[in-house]
């Protein structure tokens, strides 16, 4: 509300696979929402546009409505294919429904259909969508390799056509998925793929000499954006320094960008949050009790008996309670989540890990935890996905752990610290950009956490360790911690200024 409006107002378009909260996986979700809305606050025209995914839960959007019936091309065909409108949480979407089998299915991504063309598909229906709609933006805004053959698209294809305005952004999320793609494949789109089979291409370089059918959507991307920008500086240069796209990166340095995301003060707020039993902010941090007991009580990590008739006990109030709430995957340091678990245990502290694992090994591993943990008074391992749960969770803790491998921004540390929750992390990415050790005596001023280096259980230790003798035996500091975590402004207020610069950098002034 008090933000103030830029003087000169321009039009983006992102074109993007996941949006929050209608088609959320993870953290693309909510930078997509949460930028869009800090660019409209500052006066800018923002439209998102989304495969209307079969999953997406209608009564969501408001004042769907079809706008545009047009033909797009793959594969040799023109494919029927239908435009709608609608908005969520505030934002203007466009949705692309196509009528073959894509995007169909119960969730986001893992449906029947091939993912990697459904993918090319959209990239080519939104170009196709603005062409045939007159809609020139000033700045089209892809995201991760779904959308990275948007700009190779945009570049040889339609600014040939009728679209000449645009000026193309890629951010890059994560740079372990860079979209391998034959050149077949890329063909099917309606571009000849042999062209980009090139090292200064979209060729994936550790083919050369092999394999010159394979090429990668990011790797495109890059190259064929005006703009490359990924999600916070330290990962920025991690992603200069190694990985087989450093090449790449440091080539088009001049180009690329390290932007910290912010988290959506909207959906992350504990002031309003109609996910949470009470409410509470930096001034008034009572309801966090109410939240944590409430969430201890559901899931039966207090008896009730102990606290008959007492609304807010102070039995389990001095009982650490940290969480955990991520994907499980390898980058999010599983042997590092299991080791938390078991030293929570023997520290007397209690643990809660909201988590989903795409991978049916993991999967069993942690159900073999739940097993033999849930029973027990201190350990909760929640196996699932689920938003709600999330808000009550972060509330809750008097902390948040994110033990990540490698971390390009990490939304979960930045949310929880929001919510009052002290973060505990691995010094990598962006965990390292926004949380300081607490014992780091040398940077007082911006110490909000604990923080460990080492990939090995002793390192965690170290930092859980810290952490819980902190909370136990220094009540007022850790009181006063918590008051500075909640007062961090991660917001885009903070870091969408930075992308608006970059927008004006590279636009087309009529
Ligand atoms: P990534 O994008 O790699 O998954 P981020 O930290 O950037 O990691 O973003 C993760 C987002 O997804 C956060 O908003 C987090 O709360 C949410 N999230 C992850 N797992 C779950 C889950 N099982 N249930 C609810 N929300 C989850």
């Amino acid at each position: 509300t008090d933000i103030e409006k830029d003087s000169n107002p321009i039009h983006i378009i992102h074109v993007t696979a996941e949006m929050a909260p209608i088609a959320k996986v993870g953290g693309l979700g909510d930078v997509v929402t949460g930028l869009a809305r800090a660019c409209l606050s500052h006066g800018h025209a923002v439209d998102v546009m989304l495969p209307f995914y079969e999953c997406i839960e209608k009564q969501q959007i408001n004042d769907l409505a079809l706008i545009t019936e047009y033909n797009t091309f793959y594969d040799g065909n023109w494919v029927p294919t239908n435009a709608y409108r609608g908005v969520v949480s505030g934002i203007p979407v466009i949705f692309i429904e196509p009528s073959n089998e894509f995007f169909k299915g119960q969730n986001v991504y893992g449906g029947s259909y091939n993912e990697l063309e459904a993918y090319l598909f959209l990239s080519r229906a939104c170009l196709e969508w603005m062409q045939v709609a007159g809609v020139q933006p000033d700045i089209i805004h892809v995201h991760e390799w779904q959308t990275g053959a948007l700009p190779l698209l945009y570049w040889d294809m339609y600014q040939n056509l009728s679209l000449k305005k645009p000026r193309v952004v890629l951010t890059i999320h994560n740079m372990e998925h860079y979209g391998e793609c034959g050149k077949d494949q890329l063909s099917k789109c309606g571009l000849d793929g042999s062209i980009y089979a090139s090292v200064d291409k979209a060729m994936d370089d550790r083919t050369i000499g092999h394999n010159p059918e394979r090429l990668s959507l990011l790797k495109g991307g890059i190259v064929y954006s005006n703009a490359v920008v990924t999600v916070s500086p330290t990962y920025l240069k991690e992603t200069l320094c190694s990985g087989w796209l450093a090449s790449t990166l440091l080539s088009n340095r001049d180009k690329y960008f390290g932007i910290l995301n912010g988290i959506d003060t909207v959906i992350w707020d504990p002031a309003t949050d109609v996910f949470l039993p009470a409410n509470f902010h930096a001034q008034k941090p009572e309801g966090k009790k109410i939240c944590k007991y409430y969430v201890q009580r559901g899931l039966g990590l207090v008896s009730e008996g102990t606290l008959a008739g007492d609304p807010v006990p102070h039995i389990t109030d001095n009982v650490p309670l940290i969480v955990c709430i991520t994907r499980l995957v390898a980058q999010k340091g599983l042997h590092l989540i299991t080791q938390a678990i078991k030293r929570t245990e023997e520290l007397g502290g209690q643990m809660i890990v909201l988590g989903k694992a795409p991978d049916a090994r993991v999967q069993g591993e942690f159900e073999d935890l739940a097993n033999s943990h849930n029973q027990g008074s201190s350990i909760r391992i929640l196996l699932m996905y689920s938003e709600e749960l999330s808000h009550m969770l972060y509330a809750a803790a008097d902390m948040v752990l994110v033990p990540s491998i490698y971390e390009p921004c990490g939304l979960a540390q930045m949310i929880g610290m929001r919510y009052g929750a002290v973060p505990v992390v691995r010094k990598t990415g962006g965990l390292a950009d926004t949380v300081f050790d607490m014992d780091d005596s040398s940077n007082r001023e911006m110490a909000n956490g604990f923080v460990f280096e080492g990939i090995d259980e002793g390192s965690l230790n170290c930092a859980l360790d810290r952490a819980f003798r902190h909370y136990r035996e220094k009540t007022d500091e850790w009181n006063s911690i918590v008051q500075k975590v909640m007062e961090i402004d991660n917001s885009w207020n903070n870091t969408a200024g930075k992308y608006i610069e970059t927008y004006n950098s590279i636009r087309v002034r009529w």
